[in-house]
């Protein structure tokens, strides 16, 4: 892993103009992934993660869009790039994983069609025989046992794992530096999904990829990072070491995700988090969280401050105002 972030976001706003008025969705976000790092944003569903994915990789159809902010890559602003610098970017150095393999797929295509077109991609000086062995081998290298076969096969043909092993492959096949991974394994069962986040761990390390990987299930934020942001409603709300946030969770919506996962309870029965994640048209003013937050007042009717609990360390709420200091020097 080294120091210089390989990804850095800053102030990033995300606004869709629509016809019941403007939803503000993401809220002056800020993070940063360093190369070779694990880092997750978790959060509930609806909270803006998987749209602050596509926003970074620049998925977003632009009418009734509006963006600000910074997104650096290597230092680079990627708002500066043309349209094919961006798609350039996003086939050789930064790749995606998402949460359903057969959307990712293109059902009317072989895999051996689609895979060897990523590996192209990649490197274009690849002759197509050549491409074909390079997936052949990748694919031997997932434990996937019949390659030939596989690679005959339309998705259709193959199971929900083997597709997602396939698509796992394809985004690690080029060897970019960082992959976004959007809750891959969810649209499946249990055992695959945890065979996907093994699969994915060996593999970017061996790769030596950095990975920001979205997830809602703490347990998989646990066992995959080493870093970790928390989003709620479009604002990062607490970030740390995946240490220091299991351990001592600061922000009432990180303890309240706790308390709502059975296994990290203690045999406490888990509690659902009252309220719902608000209309983005309508977005509370001040702490989005206020309008579910058992400690609100009014003061948390304007923005409450990001303090600085320590290096990387930040909480965006009043109740820790005060404690800055003592964090950091004391
Ligand atoms: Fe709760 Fe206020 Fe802190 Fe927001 S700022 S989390 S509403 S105490």
């Amino acid at each position: 892993m080294t120091d210089a972030p390989l990804l850095q976001v800053e102030d990033l706003n995300l606004k869709f103009h629509l016809y019941e008025g403007v939803s503000h969705v993401l809220n002056g976000v800020a993070m940063h992934v360093r190369g070779g790092e694990r880092v997750a944003l978790v959060g509930e569903s609806g909270c803006g993660k998987s749209v602050f994915v596509r926003t970074v990789l620049g998925l977003l159809a632009r009418r009734n869009v509006e963006v600000s902010g910074r997104i650096r890559y290597h230092g680079e602003d990627l708002f500066g790039l043309s349209d094919g610098q961006r798609r350039e970017l996003r086939g050789r150095k930064i790749t995606m994983i998402f949460q359903d393999p057969s959307a990712a797929l293109n059902p009317v295509f072989t895999i051996a069609q689609q895979m060897t077109e990523v590996i192209r991609r990649g490197n274009p000086s690849c002759r197509s025989a050549e491409a074909l062995d390079i997936a052949r081998q990748s694919l031997l290298q997932v434990a996937i046992d019949e390659p030939d076969r596989v690679l005959k096969s339309y998705p259709f043909q193959l199971s929900g794992g083997m597709n997602q092993r396939v698509v796992i492959t394809m985004a690690l096949v080029n060897r970019p530096e960082l992959v976004l991974a959007d809750e891959p394994g969810t649209s499946l069962d249990v055992t695959v999904q945890e065979q996907t986040l093994q699969l994915m761990t060996r593999l970017t390390h061996d790769a030596g990829a950095a990975v920001l990987l979205i997830a809602h299930n703490l347990g998989v934020v646990r066992e995959f990072a080493e870093r970790v942001y928390v989003m709620y409603a479009g604002t990062v709300v607490e970030e740390g070491t995946v240490e220091e946030v299991f351990r001592d969770p600061l922000h009432p919506y990180t303890k309240a995700l706790f308390e709502a996962v059975p296994r990290l309870t203690g045999g406490a029965m888990p509690r659902a988090i009252e309220g719902m994640v608000p209309d983005y048209t309508r977005a509370p003013e001040g702490c989005r969280f206020h309008p579910r937050c058992p400690h609100a007042t009014e003061r948390c009717k304007v923005p409450p401050p990001n303090v600085t609990m320590g290096p990387g360390r930040r909480v965006r709420c009043i109740l820790h105002e005060g404690e800055a200091e003592e964090a950091v020097h004391g």
